[in-house]
């Protein structure tokens, strides 16, 4: 490709609807446009690396011995119906009806209709295993479409789904995918770790979740360096106590007067205790009921675990009017006695310790000398905390650390979740009929853009991982006009392409110094400068943007050099065999 008829309009300041580095530099670099909130078309620029990605992970799952299908993005809500999820899966759905007021969903995820594909084929334990993927739109109404490509509504996927006849081969088919995503996630130039997941809407009994590391993340990893536990933060578990003493003595419980003090903090720093005295009593509506969740004030609530535990759908913090009849006080005046809630659950450090401060349900009053179980009819105590810088590793109770990461990947042990829903059943060698085990495999194909970029950029621009760069080698002709320099830079890009590397060449009568700053936005991790002065000296000049490191290419025997070049950079830099 020549840069003078290539379609990519780069923009040269920062746009203001991005806050992200990856969408700040999508858009400049004319690799996206939005056309709506989450919704992004892709440019030449954009496409030709998403295409890039998508091969990569079509060879590795392939090499996995996966086979590729495509399945309708529009799915009919009978099928959803049959595994409860029309109901269960909350507003990420987007539900809609045809001309004949049948309801239908535009598919977040495809379990359902996989699984009916599956059941209407697989009649015998001899059509097992089987593993189905494709790559293909997905659409989700989330609540907060935002970061450009990192949290879209509309993106794509890689889903994958495997089918065995028991648990030993569903562990099997687990194990072969996990590996084949260590596999495929080196095989991008990306660094990246594997941690223990939440199972979210989808269910199952296991999974981990693949995240790229970039401090800019969303997610949070919690990692020992003990025994190499590590998970995401929604799923880490804090340590249960290793003793319990609710019997301990506790006076009768004292109301005191806490005027305008809403907060632990403002309880702890005028009641004169430290905020692990206080219980901190959370009021959230889930599926249409009320709940209250304690938890020490010096901790936060894990709303995972608290929606795991509850099998909530939906979990929405009750608003002021709902705590108001709830407790029949403001909002900050909470606790456990008299509560006027269906369930109260409590976190299980809690179990250690009494004689607690918690709000008394009336404005401006707290409880002194709270026995949680003398005192209140706490259903249930469970882990429900988040896991905090104190804490030790649930494992090895050794010192843990945090990580930021985005989520590339998510891998799902389903076992017969979806086919015991749906009736998808073989027969096995004595004629038995059994349901089948399933896995499910997810990769966010639009969302690893942008991750490549978060972890591979400068103020300058993205350095793309050679493998998934729209064009792996820019050539920056410096003197477009002079004839013989023009020559030379066709003869080089030529040697260029017969190397195997695509190359975009910057043709384009412009300034030297602009043209290093585009090539800099465009994310060619490798670039070729050719200049009078090199040229009358017979040199191009190699620039290895990801490191900075420069070397000079004779342009007597360029395809050599550039060839032993090019190879140092994806073994040295990016550690990429190529
Ligand atoms: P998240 O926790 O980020 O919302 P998820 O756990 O709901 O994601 P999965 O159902 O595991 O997502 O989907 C598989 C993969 O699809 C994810 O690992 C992620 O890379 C990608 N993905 C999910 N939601 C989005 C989205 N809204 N925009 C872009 N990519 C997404
Ligand atoms: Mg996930």
């Amino acid at each position: 490709m020549r840069l003078s008829q290539y379609y990519v309009p780069t923009l040269r300041e920062d746009p203001a609807e991005a806050e992200v580095i990856s969408h700040k530099l999508l858009l400049r670099a004319g690799m996206i446009r939005k056309l709506t909130s989450g919704m992004y078309s892709f440019l030449p620029h954009g496409f030709r690396s998403l295409n890039k990605i998508s091969n990569i992970v079509r060879r590795e799952m392939d090499r996995a011995g996966c086979q590729e299908v495509l399945l309708p993005l529009v799915q009919p809500a009978d099928l959803w119906r049959e595994t409860g999820r029309w109901d269960l899966y909350g507003r990420e759905l987007l539900r809609m009806k045809d001309r004949h007021q049948r309801d239908y969903c535009l598919g977040p995820t495809h379990e359902e209709v996989i699984t009916d594909l599956v059941r209407d084929e697989i009649r015998s334990y001899r059509q097992l295993p089987v593993n189905l993927y494709q790559i293909q739109t997905k659409f989700r109404d989330e609540i907060r479409p935002r970061f450009g490509l990192m949290r879209c509504r509309e993106f794509i996927m890689k889903d994958g789904y495997s089918f065995d006849r028991d648990e030993k081969e569903n562990e099997e088919s687990y194990r072969i995918m996990q590996q084949a995503y260590e596999s495929l996630f080196s095989g991008l130039g990306l660094s990246f770790r594997a941690v223990e997941a939440d199972t979210g809407p989808i269910g199952g009994s296991q999974s981990h979740e693949f995240m790229v590391l970039a401090d800019t993340g969303e997610d949070s990893l919690v990692v020992c360096s003990g025994c190499g536990y590590a998970a995401n933060l929604e799923k880490a578990e804090v340590p249960s106590p290793q003793s319990g003493n609710t019997e301990a003595e506790c006076p009768q419980p004292e109301l005191v007067q806490t005027p305008g003090m809403h907060t632990v903090a403002d309880v702890a720093a005028y009641l004169e205790v430290p905020r692990n005295r206080i219980l901190k009593t959370l009021l959230y509506k889930s599926d249409g009921s009320s709940v209250a969740a304690i938890v020490p004030g010096d901790r936060e609530l894990n709303e995972t675990k608290l929606a795991n535990l509850l099998g909530a759908a939906e979990l929405e913090m009750a608003d002021a009017e709902a705590v108001q009849n709830w407790s029949g006080a403001e909002v900050g005046y909470s606790g456990p006695l008299g509560l006027a809630v269906d369930r109260v659950l409590a976190d299980h450090s809690l179990l250690e310790g009494t004689d607690w401060i918690c709000g008394a349900n009336q404005t401006d009053a707290h409880y002194r000398h709270i026995h949680l179980d003398r005192d209140a009819a706490v259903e249930l105590y469970a882990d429900l905390a988040t896991v905090g810088e104190e804490d030790v590793c649930p494992k090895c109770r050794t010192a843990i650390s945090f990580q930021k990461g985005i989520e590339v990947g998510h891998v799902f042990k389903l076992g017969t979740k979806y086919s015991s829903a749906m009736n998808a059943t073989y027969l096995d060698a004595e004629g038995r009929e059994r349901h089948i085990l399933m896995g499910c495999y997810g990769i966010g194909v639009t969302r690893l853009l942008a991750a490549a970029i978060e972890q591979n950029h400068d103020e300058n621009g993205p350095f793309f991982p050679p493998s998934i760069a729209p064009f792996e080698v820019e050539l920056l002709n410096l003197g477009p006009q002079e004839e013989d320099l023009s020559a030379t830079a066709e003869s080089l890009r030529s040697a260029v392409l017969e190397t195997g590397a695509d190359v975009l060449l910057d043709d384009r009568v412009e300034r030297p110094g602009v043209k290093f700053k585009d090539a800099d936005l465009l994310g060619s991790p490798l670039q070729v400068i050719l200049g009078k002065k090199g040229y009358d000296q017979g040199v191009a000049e190699a620039k290895d943007r990801k490191s900075g490191e420069r070397t000079t290419l004779s342009l007597t025997d360029f395809y050599r050099e550039f060839a032993a070049w090019r190879s140092r950079v994806w073994q040295q830099t990016w550690r990429l065999g190529n």
